[in-house]
């Protein structure tokens, strides 16, 4: 029971407003961010974090905002493929909350364990106005799919853990893999959009509860700090032209 590999899978770009990205930004500019979801190998589980965008929202997506792009290769389905692996090969899904471009890809996976927090489902399904436009019921409304709904850190395989990171949402999870030679990496997923986020601390424009954002940011500086690994932000795209993207692999 061994982690072996860490695929980045890309999932398409789109455009977001910087207030949207950094708690307190008020400047109206937009940029183009990576859409981003991961896919883990241990030696006998095959883990995917994120499922990215709905193919139903991409040509909207695409036709309303400029800086969107997406390809045929982009296609969840085919990322996977890239690594060969089938959707029902898919052993765990663990979605850091239930944002449309984090679990737009959940139908994929039918035959898969579904892992969110339950504070998440639950909020995700009854969301405040503000929100109620990063929440789209159909991504997650799936009825007789497996979910298992958490209360807190858990240890999904060992060498993967789940971390609550909540505040950009309230059930937000990030996922910890250890990896034989890269070492410690932690997803992120929304609890850091980018780099600038983990070194000034930056809760996210998007946020359901900022303070609680920042702690779980420092939160997870301080399980990377204890334990020598990296964190990987969500929606970095400087950080995304550098990761290594599938077919390579972190190992
Ligand atoms: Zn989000």
């Amino acid at each position: 029971m061994a982690v072996q590999a860490l695929y980045a899978l890309q999932n398409g770009f789109m455009g977001f407003e910087k207030s949207g990205l950094f708690f307190g930004e008020r400047s109206g500019e937009r940029v183009r961010i990576p859409i981003a979801c991961y896919l883990v190998r241990t030696s006998d589980t095959t883990i995917l974090f994120d499922t990215g965008l709905s193919p139903r929202a991409v040509p909207g997506l695409l036709r309303t905002d400029s800086l969107a792009t997406f390809t045929e290769a982009d296609l969840l389905v085919n990322r996977l493929d890239s690594v060969g692996i089938e959707p029902e090969n898919v052993d765990v899904v663990v979605l850091s909350h239930l944002h449309f471009d984090h679990a737009g890809g959940a139908f994929l996976f039918s035959k898969s364990e579904l892992v969110a927090q339950q504070d998440e489902y639950a909020y995700a399904s009854y969301p405040a106005g503000f929100f109620s436009g990063f929440y789209y019921k159909k991504n997650f409304d799936l009825p007789g799919y497996r979910w298992r709904l958490l209360d807190g850190d858990t240890e999904i395989v060992p060498g993967v853990t789940v971390l609550r990171s909540d505040g950009h949402t309230p059930g937000h999870q990030s996922l910890l893999i250890e990896l034989p030679q890269t070492g410690p990496v932690i997803l992120a997923g929304d609890c850091c959009y980018w780099q600038e986020s983990i070194d000034k601390e930056i809760p996210p424009g998007v946020v359901w509860d900022p303070t609680r954002a920042m702690h779980s940011i420092k939160r997870l500086k301080t399980v990377a700090r204890l334990m020598n690994g990296r964190i990987f932000p969500s929606h970095d795209p400087v950080f995304w032209a550098s990761a290594l993207k599938a077919p390579d692999a972190y190992h």
